[in-house]
């Protein structure tokens, strides 16, 4: 068996000791005599692992006691819905946006707005810089009065990163996140933030599986047309088991946090995606024969996009480094050239690998 260097935006790979234990328990969980996808969700087995991956969770990210964590099915889309059906409360919420994600979410509430007796405001975009930084604070056009404040914290297909709590928006309205492309990648401090949420398939687990932390305060206010299965009331008092919860991806994204203590848990894994990045955007930068568009203090430490300036090797790049062991390098075709996403997953020798293959690519074509 050869596994390669994957690249992949999402799904995207997983740490292999977490595969590796899902295989040796495919057949039978702890002696359950069964695997975890043919087991009742309300069996003591199953019971057991989501309550020790929410316990893992909130101890990894350090989520006070008045959050809830939800684990819902329909990815970070569906929360692109959900969130202004249990948040938009006949009021008006911003929007902030900075890539494509951020564009959606803003779509889907402008487009529900209306139904839900609410408004959404575009509060400020970088769309005409073609996404390529982070607003910054005076371009912010606030509503004191907002019923919350949306934005995206990683921006994947642009590579565009909110890292710093001193850029998050002054305003007294909660701020929603999507931090799908970037949690657990880095501590966060979630008292900031009304409510997060993160589609699984980066940093967690298969996707399928949505996690939601949500401030206690913010539940309990949907608006009357919004389906049971949608309201976060409803999900956080049956423990997310409304229905049959996506019980497969929830016992590996157990098995991933479990991985994640194991490496020293968020600075520890912070520290090594720190390395990771800066050897990816030092080569680029110094490189003539590679570009990386975005502003630096934008840049995003998982979603490293790159152009090479002779766009006729686009190709032959990616062939090569697929015979390199290098996969799912291909940009996202909003912005085109490559893209390497380097998750939590991804080692420091995986990075080296890319950049000496892009280095004797460079030689080569020069
Ligand atoms: N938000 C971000 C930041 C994403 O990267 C993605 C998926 N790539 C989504 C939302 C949508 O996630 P899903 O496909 O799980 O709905």
């Amino acid at each position: 068996m050869t596994r390669v260097f994957n690249f992949s935006a999402g799904p995207a790979a997983l740490p292999e000791p977490v595969l590796r234990q899902a295989a040796l328990e495919m057949l039978d969980w702890h002696g359950a005599g069964c695997g975890v996808m043919e087991m009742s969700h309300r069996g003591k087995e199953f019971t057991a692992i989501i309550e020790q991956a929410e316990s893992d969770f909130r101890e990894l990210l350090a989520i006070p006691a008045n959050y809830r964590v939800l684990f819902l099915q329909g990815g970070a889309t569906q929360q692109f819905a959900q969130i202004p059906m249990n948040l938009l409360d006949g009021r008006a919420a911003d929007y902030l946006v900075t890539g494509t994600w951020s564009k959606k979410a803003f779509k889907e509430a402008e487009h529900l707005a209306g139904g839900l007796g609410g408004r959404v405001r575009l509060a400020g975009s970088t769309e005409a810089d073609g996404f390529t930084r982070l607003l910054r604070a005076n371009e912010l056009d606030l509503d004191p009065q907002a019923a919350y404040v949306h934005l995206c914290t990683n921006e994947t297909i642009h590579g565009v990163e909110l890292g710093e709590a001193a850029y998050l928006p002054a305003t007294s309205a909660p701020l929603v996140a999507d931090m799908s492309s970037h949690i657990l990648s880095r501590p966060v401090d979630v008292s900031r933030y009304g409510l997060i949420y993160a589609g699984a398939q980066k940093n967690i687990g298969p996707s399928g599986l949505v996690i939601v932390i949500v401030r206690d305060d913010l539940i309990g206010r949907a608006n009357a047309v919004t389906p049971s299965v949608m309201d976060y009331k409803v999900m956080a008092e049956n423990g997310s088991m409304l229905n049959t919860p996506p019980t497969y991806g929830i016992y590996i994204a157990g098995l991933v946090f479990q991985w994640l203590k194991a490496q020293g848990g968020l600075a520890a894994i912070e520290a090594c995606n720190i390395k990771k990045a800066n050897l990816l955007y030092e080569f680029i930068d110094a490189s003539d024969f590679y570009e990386n568009r975005v502003e630096r203090g934008s840049r995003s430490r998982m979603n490293i996009p790159f152009l090479l300036r002779d766009e006729t090797l686009n190709d032959p790049f990616l062939a090569g480094a697929k015979a390199a062991g290098l996969t799912q390098l291909k940009g996202h075709k909003l912005v085109g050239g490559m893209r390497a996403s380097i998750y939590n997953a991804m080692s420091l020798d995986g990075v080296r690998a890319l950049v000496d293959y892009m280095r004797d690519f460079a030689a080569r074509h020069g």
